[in-house]
């Protein structure tokens, strides 16, 4: 098909017309050819600014842009990374703003690799915080590379964005995202996925059967999965379980001591000290433990996606109104 004439314009033409629009994205959207024109670190940035950092009048409309935004091939880890240091380094917070404007405690440089070592609280926001657009397909499934979980980790700890619970390749990507980090022993993203309620479900005891009889049982995962479903409310019965009680008797006569091990542990879940008692069905770290055994070695970290709630109370729950877990 022949070009329209205004795809033939050059860039030194076009951008302009693009930042005459207010960065319309309905522009480099009507076409691959236009869209090649504002492939630069310089466009990006100006879209990025425009649509993660100011408020628009339309919050509906900025959200649907964000989306759109976060869903770019050229939004990647590397890009973000570059955009949030060019945004908020003058100011050296990513709370965005400078101590005479209320900083207190600058989180800076920001800790890429591990987003939960910064510290936010309700008067201490990022300024990323308001972003409440989706959670892009690519940062919810497999390979899981360290740029996507540092990527997935960041988005989760400074803004309050969900997964699209409405869309069929959402629900999919995340679901067999969360089996692929199980089944490869990804620790890090199977604690994404346990304690954070915006990426599905708590876990249950059928996670834990999959976790243990088809992901081979890394006692890591499974502790840190039994653990999160105890909080999450699954208490002294609903922790029977006639299969995973018979494999764990094969391991035991197998010799293996993830048998031992997992059946003690059950039974700690299972104990009841009277409805209500916050101190039923506890496990204990340290009771039947071992040493490294082939790598099988129990990591115990400590759960920091509570804090999250800390500076997002007010905003989250509404939002998981908006946007359910669902139930199936
Ligand atoms: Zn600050």
């Amino acid at each position: 098909m022949p070009l329209a004439p205004i795809e033939k314009l050059p860039a030194e033409l076009i951008q302009p017309i693009f930042f005459y629009s207010d960065l319309n994205l309905a522009l480099p959207a009507a076409s691959p050819h236009i869209a090649s024109k504002f492939a630069n670190e310089y466009c990006y940035h100006a879209v990025c600014t425009r649509y993660l950092t100011t408020n628009l009048e339309s919050r509906v409309e900025q959200t649907l842009a964000q989306t759109r935004i976060f869903s770019y091939k050229w939004m990647m880890w590397d890009h973000f990374r570059s955009f949030v240091l060019k945004k908020w380094g003058v100011n050296g917070c990513l709370c965005g703003k400078t101590p005479k404007e209320g900083c207190f405690d600058a989180q800076w440089p920001p800790d890429f690799e591990d987003a939960t070592t910064m510290l936010f609280s309700r008067s201490h926001l990022p300024a990323l915080s308001y972003i409440k657009c989706r959670i892009p397909v690519k940062l919810l499934s497999g390979p899981w590379t360290s740029d996507k979980v540092q990527f997935l980790r960041f988005l989760l700890w400074t803004t309050s964005m969900t997964v699209d619970w409405a869309s069929h390749e959402a629900r999919a990507a995340a679901r067999e995202g969360k089996k692929e980090a199980l089944l490869t022993g990804n620790l890090e993203v199977v604690e994404l996925f346990n304690h954070n309620r915006r990426l599905g479900k708590a876990p249950s005891v059928d996670t834990v059967r999959f976790a243990v009889m088809d992901a081979g049982c890394d006692r890591s995962i499974v502790y840190d999965t039994m653990a999160t479903a105890r909080t999450w409310g699954l208490r002294g019965e609903a922790w029977n379980c006639e299969v995973l009680d018979q494999w764990c008797e094969g391991k035991i006569q197998e010799g293996d001591p993830k048998g031992e091990w997992l059946q003690l542990k059950l039974e700690e879940l299972r104990v009841t000290h009277g409805a209500g008692d916050l101190n039923s069905g506890y496990m204990d770290p340290e009771t039947g433990n071992y040493e490294d055994v082939d790598g099988d070695k129990l990591v115990i970290t400590p759960h920091k996606w509570n804090q999250v709630y800390i500076y997002s109370c007010a905003a989250r729950p509404f939002q998981d109104a908006l946007h359910p877990v669902p139930s199936s």
